[in-house]
């Protein structure tokens, strides 16, 4: 038996893309955390725009701080209102790591202190949204000791043209918070769905992307409302990162995925109290567990058929949040 979603291992609460007062966030980074903390996440990915520095002084025995940042690139003159730009998260396999690409000195978010630690291997001075470019950022950045996600497609206007220079990412953001709370689509189920048709072996994750301008009492609040559970053996700096790597992880704003196994072909899946559990596939060949009025699902089972190619398990609970689990291949289905 293959364990997809590993029920014996720990489930630590995250929030890999998060904006202080470094950039355009309006909290300070201990702030992230006191609020973060007494809601009981228990890893945290500071990814303030173009600053890359280490929290690592407010990791506890309750909270990690995973060092990374968020890069955008874009063409200029770039109009805000109507250009597609992109955005990719930067996370470090080690908390002191300084080696960052490709980050043009006319950001305003570096402060002069931090530029000097900073270690430039390939400097330039504007970045290029083009496909190519991407594609070598992502992968110089991934030599250097970084893992990536690729954020929030549909709010920044991507087309899926673009999408062959993310294909190499660790992630993409499935569901980013902040969209939800300023009047974009929330979900990128389409463009995982198109990165998977073309080949791409990426996860996802579930993120908040707060900036923090309304109180935590404010619908408008961007916080706590997307977050990615990681599977690990203990909370520390190099398990959760190799939990990554491994794509241990899945994305949720609300449901619990307990468990994903697979025996002689067959999923299984446990989840929390849900209206609705999809096994989702590049095909028809499907399975859908529906709730009756007043009652839950809380499992399913799915053999698919020889024609499928991927398989990942969607959950949407009785106030419509959702869950979702990463892609599993036919090469890791196929012989489990
Ligand atoms: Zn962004
Ligand atoms: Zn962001």
């Amino acid at each position: 038996m293959k364990r997809f979603i590993d029920g014996t291992k720990k489930q630590f609460k995250a929030n890999l893309h998060c904006h202080t007062n470094l950039s355009d966030g309006k909290w300070t980074p201990e702030q992230v955390k006191e609020e973060y903390k007494k809601r009981g996440y228990s890893v945290i990915a500071i990814t303030d725009h173009e600053h890359l520095v280490s929290h690592n002084d407010l990791t506890d025995n309750e909270i990690l701080f995973i060092t990374a940042y968020e890069a955008y690139i874009r063409n200029l003159p770039f109009d805000a209102k109507l250009d597609s730009q992109s955005h990719i998260n930067f996370y470090s396999k080690t908390p002191e790591n300084k080696l960052v690409y490709y980050t043009p000195n006319h950001t305003k978010y570096i402060g002069e202190e931090e530029l000097k630690t900073l270690k430039y291997h390939h400097y330039v001075e504007s970045r290029e949204y083009s496909v190519q470019f991407l594609k070598k950022m992502i992968e110089d950045a991934h030599k250097a000791g970084f893992l990536s996600c690729h954020n929030h497609p549909t709010w920044s206007f991507e087309d899926e043209s673009f999408s062959e220079a993310y294909r190499d990412c660790l992630a993409m953001e499935i569901h980013n918070y902040s969209a939800y709370t300023i009047g974009h689509n929330e979900f990128n189920e389409h463009y995982y769905d198109y990165q998977l048709k073309h080949g791409s072996k990426m996860a996802v994750i579930a993120a908040d992307d707060n900036h923090n301008a309304h109180d935590t009492n404010s619908p408008k609040c961007d916080s706590f409302g997307g977050f990615t559970y990681i599977l690990a053996d203990k909370l520390d700096y190099e398990s959760i990162i190799k939990a990554m790597e491994n794509k241990e992880f899945y994305a949720s704003c609300g449901p619990q995925i307990f468990s994903l196994d697979c025996e002689n072909g067959s999923f299984s899946v446990k989840t929390s109290n849900a209206k609705r559990i999809v096994f989702v596939t590049n095909s028809h060949n499907r399975a859908v567990f529906l709730a009756n009025e007043n009652e839950f699902v809380t499992e399913g089972t799915f053999t698919p058929i020889d024609k499928v190619e991927w398989v990942y398990v969607v959950v949407t609970d009785e106030f419509g949040k959702k869950a979702f689990s990463r892609a599993i291949f036919k090469d890791e289905f196929k012989n489990a």
